[in-house]
């Protein structure tokens, strides 16, 4: 039942609730909950929030450094906690999209020039020796397989579907 309030509440991000309000709703539950599931799912739906879960970020290292938490609770954290440091310094240095293919930030016209020719965000670089190699199939579906990892750009991408 938490664990499924858990999801759900992340969920709300997405449409676009209030990030503080879920964030009150989950540090709780990320920093400690009666099963481990919850805990983990608690600590996903942190991410969407993106910086607004900064505060997070110090518990959830705890969580990741102790020993008496499930090996994939801390695990969670542990990416969570980057991923949400790494929001948080976006949105200082106004970076909006990052690339998905090396992490690097991306001006608005890489955003545009790959968004349109790849649906894909890639910055010059990449963009460059994707396109060079999508004349291979194998090639363009092993790039297109990278942007299904969970990237920065998809992280991005979730925290700003609520547009
Ligand atoms: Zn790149």
């Amino acid at each position: 039942m938490q664990r499924l309030a858990a999801s759900a509440i992340g969920k709300l991000v997405e449409f676009g609730a209030d990030t503080g309000a879920v964030v009150d709703a989950l540090a709780p539950l990320a920093r400690q909950a009666r099963h481990p599931q919850t805990q983990q799912y608690a600590i996903r739906a942190l991410k969407k929030c993106g910086a607004a879960a900064r505060l997070c970020v110090a518990d959830l290292r705890d969580v990741a450094r102790n020993p008496a938490n499930r090996d994939y609770v801390r695990a969670a954290a542990a990416t969570v906690a980057d991923a949400i440091e790494q929001a948080s310094a976006d949105v200082e240095q106004g970076v909006k999209h990052r690339c998905q293919r090396c992490n690097v930030a991306v001006s608005q016209g890489e955003f545009e020039r790959s968004s349109q020719a790849f649906q894909r965000i890639y910055c010059d670089r990449c963009f460059d020796e994707v396109f060079l190699q999508s004349s291979n199939c194998l090639d363009l579906r092993l790039a297109l397989t990278n942007s299904a990892i969970g990237s920065w750009s998809t992280i991005k991408g979730d925290e700003n579907g609520g547009r």
